[in-house]
């Protein structure tokens, strides 16, 4: 019925008016169902951990002969649980501020070089005790960018350590960063437990996860990927992902790098 051949009088260019309507309508609806599916999965993920805090407390002060030991494994699942609101309640907020284009963003050149050897060298721990392999390669030109350090560091904390979390005993992580005459690349290669196809179009949604369970238990938002796409996308830059189920992933993260007036 949308035939897109050369109109024909009034009638084809009326055809092609209901067409723009109609795909207006959709979008719209489109937006509202994200922003109910938002407000849906938001109360979703508060309301677990903040069962398990009312049960576990509930359980310890209805229980007067908790050994000292389980009531020391309950409270730790309480503290446990209201870290995880907290560490939701904060990506959330982050989120909120890019959206509204409220995020203070301290640009500033800064040294990617150096930004990658303090998060390697932060994240080298966090490998160890998955025992994960993580090295780091910089090529030699890598220049300066523009932009906020502190964001531009979280978000690689983040790409690293999602790569060592998805990434199984014995594996390996390697960062590289190289240079080009107008950006800088980083990519975070893993060989980890890869992503499925048809999840891959979809990780950077928020609250997004392949696996809820294994990323729960691990201690993720499901925020992480959306936030750096966003943080990414304010800084001119842009992130990629690649992966093969089974086999690995590969993170691609670019920044320009500022012309210097001549
Ligand atoms: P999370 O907090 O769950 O890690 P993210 O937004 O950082 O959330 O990532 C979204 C999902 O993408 C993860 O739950 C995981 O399923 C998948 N994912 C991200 N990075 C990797 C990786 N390096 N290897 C395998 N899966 C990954």
């Amino acid at each position: 019925p949308f035939d897109a051949s050369p109109a024909e009088g009034d009638s084809a260019q009326m055809a092609g008016g209901v067409v723009a309507i109609i795909h207006d309508v959709t979008e719209e609806q489109r937006l509202e169902q994200s922003r109910r599916d938002f407000i849906a999965n938001v109360s979703h993920e508060l309301r677990t951990p903040l069962a398990n805090i009312k049960g576990y407390t509930e359980t310890v002060l209805d229980t007067p002969d908790l050994t000292g030991e389980e009531r020391e494994r309950f409270l730790s699942v309480v503290t446990g649980e209201a870290d995880r609101m907290a560490r939701i309640v904060k990506d959330l907020l982050v989120l909120s501020r890019l959206d509204s284009n409220k995020m203070d963003l301290h640009f500033v050149p800064f040294s990617m070089e150096a930004s990658l050897r303090k998060v390697y060298e932060a994240m080298l721990i966090d490998a160890r005790k998955h025992a994960v392999e993580l090295t780091l390669e910089i090529d030699h030109s890598v220049s300066e960018v523009v932009g906020d350090c502190e964001r531009i560091e979280q978000v690689l904390v983040n790409i690293i350590s999602n790569a060592v979390k998805y990434t199984p005993e014995g594996g390996a992580v390697r960062v590289e960063a190289e240079q080009s005459a107008d950006a800088v690349f980083v990519k975070v290669t893993d060989n980890g437990i890869g992503i499925p196809k048809e999840d891959l179009p979809h990780v950077f949604e928020r609250f997004y996860r392949v696996d809820k369970a294994r990323s729960r238990a691990a201690g993720g938002t499901g925020l992480g990927l959306a936030i750096a796409k966003e943080m990414v996308e304010a800084h001119g830059g842009s992130i990629d992902i690649k992966s093969r189920l089974g086999e690995g992933t590969e993170v691609f993260l670019t920044f320009p790098v500022l012309q210097r007036m001549i």
